[in-house]
């Protein structure tokens, strides 16, 4: 290619980038593995699109006394593996295909582990940091009176994501066992222990990325004592992975969060760096390190890169650049399609949000199945329990990439669509 035709191509790129939308690149994503599995048209026509999908308006008395009214949304994708599951997000920038998107990520994402579920996804437009706890509250009730009708612990399971936590899944399950006067436990995930959460539940979507981690460096052969990683965004998932993997060996040299980073390239302490944040709302500052820019942290030299934040973070100008060997996806969709084939063809291993930040919705089942039982098990069952399915669901990715010489992205796909397209071919779904 001629230079000009180079620096054409690569504006092209970039302008269809500026124009992603998550629904598109997924459908796109199911497009390619119904191909690549030569199965037939109708697969396609079922799942490119959530079978059902609500959008609801909340109005909630303000601590001013004025009402306000929330948009909330919630997707069902499909159910033919069992009842829709997935968070629910409070974001302001949400919006209906993004919602849409999510929840057939879902889908894929308890495929790929054998889960019985289908997959779902919620959203509601607010912004919980400028909310007092009473606001919030009468917004994630509000929101269960909207839908309650549709969701349930054999309809539609719903589990904390970005900016929800275990109190609002509290406030959540307590309105929805108010409506149907009786506690029904099992019809979130992720709430406190003593309401039925499961034990280690709050870890398990870091820990899951950190086992498929560990195991893809294993398959590289590189050792993850030493190995420099960094991570972006420090929420649930990311300071845990940072913990998590720190304790494994490897030196965090650089984390971030949405108001800025912290770099220390003889490494930093994960725990010291999140007391930090938690008391002055940031990591950027912590003691012993440098601030570091969110397109600087993305392509840092290190050996483990982990996004942990929001979608299309790794873009093409960011892949072009990045510098790492290993990409532990434990947010949902952070590469775009097009940095997503820079990366496979400058050969750096990425292991797919569908895969690797699948741990949260594992142990999300597990405390649904305790829930269903009423009977508990210990951290260290659940544990082991995660351990088993991560390293299970990895092997049968990585085998499915090496014996079709795709991207692991492409093998996770068509692991997760064979597995819904028999179950709607039994159900009688495909004729
Ligand atoms: N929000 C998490 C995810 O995106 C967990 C979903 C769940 O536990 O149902 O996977």
């Amino acid at each position: 290619m001629t230079t000009d035709a180079a620096t054409a191509a690569a504006a092209t790129a970039e302008a269809r980038e500026e124009t992603l939308n998550p629904f598109h690149i997924v459908q796109h994503q199911v497009r390619e593995a119904v191909n690549a599995l030569g199965l037939e048209p109708a697969v396609y026509e079922i799942l490119k699109q959530p079978m059902r999908f609500f959008e609801v308006a909340i109005p909630v008395q303000l601590d001013d006394g004025s009402v306000r009214v929330f948009m909330g949304y919630r997707s069902q994708h499909n159910d033919a593996l069992g009842p829709a599951k997935g968070g629910l997000r409070f974001h302001p920038q949400v919006f209906p295909d993004e919602v849409r998107a999510l929840s057939m990520w879902m889908t894929f994402k308890c495929a790929v582990l054998g889960l019985p579920y289908g997959g779902g996804k919620g959203a509601i437009a607010c912004n919980p940091k400028e909310m007092s706890p009473g606001e919030l509250e009468r917004l994630s009730r509000g929101f269960i009176r909207a839908v309650a009708p549709i969701i349930g612990p054999s309809k539609d399971i719903p589990a904390p994501d970005v900016y929800t936590n275990p109190q609002i899944m509290a406030w959540m399950v307590d309105e929805y066992s108010k409506l149907r006067w009786e506690n029904q436990f099992g019809v979130m995930t992720g709430k406190p222990l003593i309401i039925g959460g499961s034990a280690g539940r709050n870890e398990a979507t870091a820990r899951g990325c950190v086992v498929t981690v560990r195991e893809a460096a294993k398959k590289l052969g590189i050792p993850l004592k030493g190995a420099r990683v960094v991570v972006q965004g420090y929420g649930n998932a990311g300071s845990i992975a940072a913990r998590l993997i720190h304790e494994l060996g490897a030196k965090v040299i650089a984390v971030s969060d949405s108001r800025g980073g912290a770099f220390d390239p003889d490494g930093l302490d994960p725990v010291k760096v999140l007391e930090y944040k938690n008391k002055n709302g940031s990591v950027e500052g912590a003691p012993g390190t440098r601030p570091i820019s969110n397109d600087d942290l993305l392509t840092l030299e290190c050996d483990i890169l982990i996004p942990a934040a929001l979608e299309n973070q790794i873009t093409v100008s960011v892949a072009r650049r990045i510098k790492t060997r290993i990409i532990g996806e434990a947010a949902n969709g952070p590469t775009t399609p097009e940095a997503d084939d820079i990366l496979f063809d400058r050969g750096v291993l990425v292991l797919p949000d569908i895969l690797a930040s699948a741990g949260g919705v594992t142990v999300s089942y597990f405390e649904w199945v305790q829930n269903l039982m009423n009977f508990y098990w210990t951290e260290e069952e659940v544990n082991q329990r995660l351990e088993a399915k991560m390293v299970e669901a990895f092997e049968r990715v990585y085998a499915m990439h090496r014996d079709k010489k795709v991207k692991l992205r492409v093998a996770a796909f068509m692991v997760a669509v064979a597995r819904v397209a028999e179950a709607m071919r039994v159900r009688g779904w495909l004729g």
